[in-house]
């Protein structure tokens, strides 16, 4: 392995232990769950929208060390984004973790570029978007489960 995957195993792994912005939020504005059943990832994704920017931002949940360290880089990457700028973030990670696009292609994308090496594990592409898509449908109001299936 090179550096900079180790650098990458070791934020995926700590933000997997530690959580950022875990626990429901008071006063969000608006949740929506998302499960994927083919790892048994359950997340729920709390968001407070302030007009058309992310205030606030947390999620809950239980699942793999990839979808809960992309819930929580998830959460510290989006707060005071616009809506626009959330889903055009997801578009590009969505992009890298399919290997339609390289870090370096997306340097946006700041530390949600640790995800790379998802691409090579098709498997773990649902685990590591579970999150985005609830955060999308919470966004849009749905109150439905999101499933990745
Ligand atoms: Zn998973």
């Amino acid at each position: 392995m090179t550096d900079l995957q180790d650098l990458y195993q070791e934020l995926i792994l700590d933000h997997g232990r530690r959580p950022r912005n875990f626990g429901a939020l008071a006063g969000s504005s608006r949740t929506s769950e998302g499960y994927n059943p083919l790892c048994g990832d359950k997340v729920k994704v709390y968001v407070q929208m302030e007009d058309d920017v992310v205030k606030d931002i947390s999620f809950q949940g239980a699942g793999c060390a990839i979808s809960t360290a992309s819930a929580s880089i998830m959460t510290e990457t989006l707060k005071g984004k616009t809506r626009t700028e959330a889903e055009q973030l997801f578009e590009r990670f969505h992009d890298l973790v399919t290997g339609k696009k390289a870090p370096d292609d997306a340097p946006e994308l700041g530390k949600l570029a640790v995800f790379s090496g998802v691409s090579e594990f098709p498997i773990r592409v649902k685990c590591a978007t579970l999150s985005w898509h609830t955060l999308r449908a919470a966004m849009d109001g749905k109150d439905e489960i999101i499933s990745t299936e």
